[in-house]
């Protein structure tokens, strides 16, 4: 199937390089006003202005007419924990009544608590639930999707977890890439015993998840009350010797020291980085590991942003995703996401864009598949509502403006997968 989409008012995303941006680069947003695009298969087969178009050179099967509107690469969400058993809304209305942490984990709230419901759920439960959550970011422009494990928290519902993960790879259209968070909170009969954890996790864990090839990363929440920098250097160090690249949950709650550990052990990206401090924004800014900022979790929690202008400026390399997880972000709609990072975190349109899509995909290793559109990458963007501008796009931030999703080359519908 070749199939031309044209009349597209604004055809954007196209970056030359399928390398990360960082600094004043993260500003410039190549696009076309006015264009054509090809695709044949699953591929992207050509672009450029409607001007320049001559049907001669092509044999056209399908057309598609975008009727001005923008054609934009899939969103690229790096940071997802997508497959849980069960919603907390209770929990978001105890933390709007005022109940602390300790509180609402007594009252059943918390990740060991999500862990409990999850080793309860038989794992084709686990995957529709997930597989519906799957649509419906993919209806909000989500082409390639991280998900983590570790709210299994044992050797069978962690592997239960990444098998649903896989499967969803399979059944999907969408690039999925899998982490192993076994190192997520140490599970009640480890409180006192946060050794005997880390030995399951490094002799018993790591080894069955490689040999069933269940992951491509690992990862750890380097936090206060949670995995120490020294322990999570451990457990990463571990996977990196099984073939796991490490990428870590680092300065949400409290300045963790996991900037640095990630930074050393040349991780793929350190994510949250909510709390900040100087020499940490200098470890990452020398570095070339992505920080992934989440604006979802910072609003849900009302606690403060990443200083993402800040991160830019000093030439960090950043990304955004959702955090889409039950406790802390009930969402993964990346626009929501990049209107957040303009609104909240002052990131320019261009710069939230590129980091949700192009650093993504780099935050993935996928910057050779998807993240901008580019000749003989997927096929996966969506077509939007025609707009005066990219910044209308954050600003118009409760419209829903996608009217068409391509994956693979093909049009998505809810009911396609
Ligand atoms: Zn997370």
């Amino acid at each position: 199937m070749t199939c031309l989409y044209y009349n597209i008012g604004f055809l954007g995303g196209l970056h030359p390089l399928n390398t990360p941006l960082r600094g004043a680069e993260l500003a410039v947003y190549p696009s076309i006003n006015d264009a054509y695009l090809i695709t044949e298969g699953n591929k992207i087969m050509a672009y450029g202005s409607m001007q320049d178009f001559s049907p001669a050179n092509y044999s056209i099967t399908h057309r598609v007419d975008v009727n001005k509107g923008a054609l934009l690469p899939s969103w690229c969400d790096s940071h997802t924990h997508i497959v849980f058993a069960g919603s907390r809304e209770n929990e978001f209305v105890d933390k709007i009544k005022g109940l602390s942490y300790a509180e609402i984990a007594a009252k059943g709230g918390g990740i060991l608590n999500s862990a409990i419901k999850l080793q309860q759920t038989d794992s084709q439960e686990l995957y529709e639930l997930a597989l519906e959550r799957v649509r419906e970011v993919v209806q909000a422009g989500t082409g390639a999707i991280e998900i983590k494990s570790g709210y299994g928290l044992t050797l069978e519902a962690e592997l239960k977890m990444l098998r649903v993960i896989k499967r969803l790879k399979e059944n999907t259209p969408v690039l999925i890439r899998a982490t192993f968070l076994g190192a997520h909170a140490f599970p009640t009969i480890y409180k006192n015993n946060p050794d005997g954890y880390i030995k399951l996790l490094l002799t018993e864990m790591i080894p069955a998840i490689v040999k069933e090839d269940l992951a491509e990363y690992i990862d750890v929440f380097c936090e206060e009350g949670f995995f120490s920098p020294a322990q999570t250097a451990l457990i990463c160090e571990a996977g990196i010797k099984a073939g796991l690249r490490p990428r870590i949950h680092a300065n949400q709650l409290a300045i963790s020291g996991g900037v640095q550990v990630g930074v050393t052990l040349g991780a793929i990206s350190v994510d949250h980085l909510e709390s900040m401090d100087e020499a940490a924004m200098k470890a990452l800014s020398s570095s070339s590991t992505i920080g992934t900022l989440l604006p979802n979790a910072s609003y849900f929690l009302r606690m403060q942003d990443a200083p993402a202008r800040k991160l830019i400026d000093n030439g960090s390399i950043i990304a955004l995703a959702s955090d889409f997880n039950p406790g802390s972000a009930p969402s993964g709609n990346m626009n929501g996401v990049v209107a957040q990072a303009c609104i909240r975190m002052r990131m320019l349109p261009e710069e939230a864009f590129n980091a949700a899509t192009i650093n993504g995909a780099c935050a993935m290793e996928l910057e050779n598949q998807c993240g901008s559109i580019q000749v003989g990458k997927i096929a996966n963007f969506f077509i939007t509502k025609p707009i005066p501008s990219l910044a209308y796009y954050p600003y118009a931030f409760g419209s829903n403006l996608i009217t068409k999703v391509v994956l693979q080359g093909k049009e998505i519908h809810h009911s396609s997968f």
